[in-house]
């Protein structure tokens, strides 16, 4: 089963994941699954997050 992998900040699909590889291995510990979509953030919001250090989203 697959589920898309959006952005928490600006809601780009990043991609899809396997739900499978979750259990399986490396979970990440940002990414917080909502029904069929796991929210994550995209490498844009990483870096822009890392940036701006008192940046905080909810
Ligand atoms: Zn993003």
């Amino acid at each position: 089963m697959k589920i898309l992998k959006v952005c928490h900040a600006c809601d780009r699909i990043i991609g899809e994941i396997e739900i499978d590889d979750l259990t399986r291995q490396n979970t990440d510990p940002i990414m917080d699954i909502v029904g069929n979509v796991a929210y994550a953030l995209c490498s844009g919001c990483v870096r822009e997050m890392e940036m701006q250090p008192r940046h905080v989203y909810h």
